[in-house]
């Protein structure tokens, strides 16, 4: 079919019996049909597989999906035939097929039967494969989880890294990132990784106006917190995320033990009784799922009223993924996080033994997880601006779904510390991270400051009549107001934007409220 004879509402309902695109489903769809490589940032549930889906199905040629999860594709694969009278439309090809069914997947492909054709990353490897692949049409690759490139991304996989260099050997097809979670520093390792810096990028907005987000300080009585909670929403479906197995089986024994219809759910059990304890959250049986992150992957049960975090998350894409399961009806969603330092020390800990560079992230993101759960401002506003969106957090849908926002924290002025804050940034030449820079604002040194003789500069310990504490969190709020951005390339490094420079000549009111202050914990207790 040419590509302007083709009708895609007609189309999307032939194939998918929709009526409607879904957001920018659309625009994502023309970009792929007319050739174009094309990145889309849409959250969860935003409609990612129909992007590709069609465009495949109407194409000449077949696409490769590369999907690094074999469950999914097998799911997608089988709801792709049960679209088309064709079982040939949609394949598999891994490691698992039979000799005889490798043969038939490409005895449909060189038919021009099969639309699209799932392949996880280490086979698209195999020689054998990019040899055959290399002789038949293809209208484009399409890579779902795009993230997985990115050692930035929460599911960092090594073999995504070599996908450019097969595209490659397969011609020159058009390349379809697809992921929902990209953070800036992410969305530029997918477009670098991939080669593919001209793509038309399509970004969903990922605001969930129907969850309310709160922190609360994890104290010995985290559990019988949690019952109450349950308890107050009796009859409603909720997860509970634990980060190891262990407290998994605790917590769902301690809710058992108290009246609370609840399962464990981690990758420690056995398949059936997984299936068993899904099957049972989905149906209703129970009301709690208490799980680690191995809970999740494509449930999409809609009437999750709440998620609640037992352990704070290695990363905030976590956490907005783990969250994003509450209220997907467009129903409340509480989201709540019980949050200790303690938590994020044990989980540095954790990552101790691992290379420097995965350490390096690893400490970073979590620090984007403190800086989370001790703000004082939206954290709606703050979670956005880390996935590089802004939000106008008086008038912007659901501003008001959060308990900071409800409960705000007495607001200061702190004009004058801004200004100071940016001037030391510039005179330290944007060359520090926000630890420097509060070393040099209070005066304290560090190899890094002695080797730069910072300490010699005349605005060394110029902001010092204020601690450290206050600091970090009016960088944080600085750099979610757009006046310091952190730069791409080292992650960290703060760096003065436009308006960062223009409030230093022309300085205005800046009202900050300081962070929270979350005392100690000890949650060895266990209630029966
Ligand atoms: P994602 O991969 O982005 O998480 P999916 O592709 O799984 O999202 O789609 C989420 C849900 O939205 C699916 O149930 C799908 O059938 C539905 N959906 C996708 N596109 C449309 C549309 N245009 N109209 C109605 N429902 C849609």
């Amino acid at each position: 079919m040419k590509l302007t004879e083709i009708d895609l509402h007609k189309e999307l309902k032939k194939y998918f019996g929709f009526n409607q695109f879904k957001g920018l489903q659309e625009d994502v769809v023309r970009s792929i049909i007319t050739g174009n490589n094309t990145f889309v940032i849409m959250p969860t549930g935003g409609g990612k597989s129909l992007c590709y889906q069609l465009p495949a199905l109407v194409l000449d040629g077949t696409a490769i999906v590369v999907s690094p999860l074999i469950a999914l594709m097998k799911n997608q694969v089988d709801a792709i035939r049960s679209l088309s009278s064709e079982a040939g439309v949609a394949h598999v090809l891994n490691s698992s097929l039979t000799k005889t069914e490798i043969n038939q997947v490409k005895k449909d492909i060189t038919s021009g039967l099969t639309k699209l054709l799932y392949v996880a990353p280490e086979s698209l490897t195999k020689e054998e494969y990019v040899h055959f692949l290399r002789e038949v049409p293809l209208s484009f690759v399409a890579i779902d989880e795009a993230h997985c490139i990115s050692e930035w991304g929460h599911d960092f996989r090594p073999e995504y890294r070599n996908l450019r260099n097969i595209i490659k050997q397969l011609g020159d097809v058009p390349v379809i990132g697809l992921t929902a979670t990209a953070t800036p520093k992410v969305q530029e390792d997918i477009l670098k990784n991939l080669d593919m810096s001209d793509a038309n990028t399509f970004k969903a907005s990922f605001n969930r106006p129907n969850l309310f987000y709160e922190v609360r300080t994890k104290t010995k009585n985290v559990e019988s917190d949690i019952i109450r909670f349950i308890k107050q929403h009796k009859g409603k479906s909720g997860v509970i995320y634990c980060l190891s197995r262990k407290k998994v089986e605790e917590i769902a024994q301690v809710l058992q033990v108290n009246g609370v219809s609840a399962v464990p759910y981690h990758a420690g059990l056995d398949a059936k009784t997984r299936a068993k304890h899904q099957d049972m959250f989905l149906m209703e049986d129970v009301e709690v799922v208490v799980a680690t992150i191995a809970f999740g992957m494509g449930i999409d049960k809609p009437d999750v009223r709440y998620v609640i975090h037992h352990d704070i998350p290695k990363s905030l894409e976590s956490y907005y993924q783990e969250t994003g399961r509450a209220g997907r009806d467009g129903g409340e969603g509480h989201c709540i996080a019980y949050y200790s330092y303690k938590d994020i020390e044990k989980l540095e800990k954790f990552m101790s033994g691992k290379p420097v560079a995965e350490q390096e992230i690893g400490f970073a993101l979590l620090q984007e997880v403190v800086a989370y759960a001790e703000t004082s401002m939206s954290r709606r506003k703050f979670l956005l601006h880390y996935f590089g969106e802004e939000f106008d957090d008086v008038n912007g849908e659901g501003a008001d779904m959060d308990d900071n926002v409800r409960n705000p924290k007495k607001k200061i002025e702190a004009q004058d510390q801004v200004v100071t804050l940016l001037e030391t940034v510039r005179d330290t030449k944007q060359l520090y991270k926000s630890k420097e820079i509060i070393f040099t604002l209070i005066g304290k040194i560090n190899a890094t400051i002695k080797a730069h003789r910072t300490d010699a500069q005349p605005f060394f310990g110029k902001g010092q009549h204020f601690e450290e504490k206050y600091w970090m969190a009016l960088i944080r709020q600085v750099l979610v107001d757009g006046l310091l951005s952190k730069d791409i390339e080292t992650y960290g490094v703060l760096k003065l934007t436009p308006k960062g420079e223009t409030f230093i000549k022309k300085p205005s009111s800046f009202m900050m409220s300081e962070d929270h202050e979350y005392s100690e914990a000890d949650d060895e207790a266990v209630v029966t």
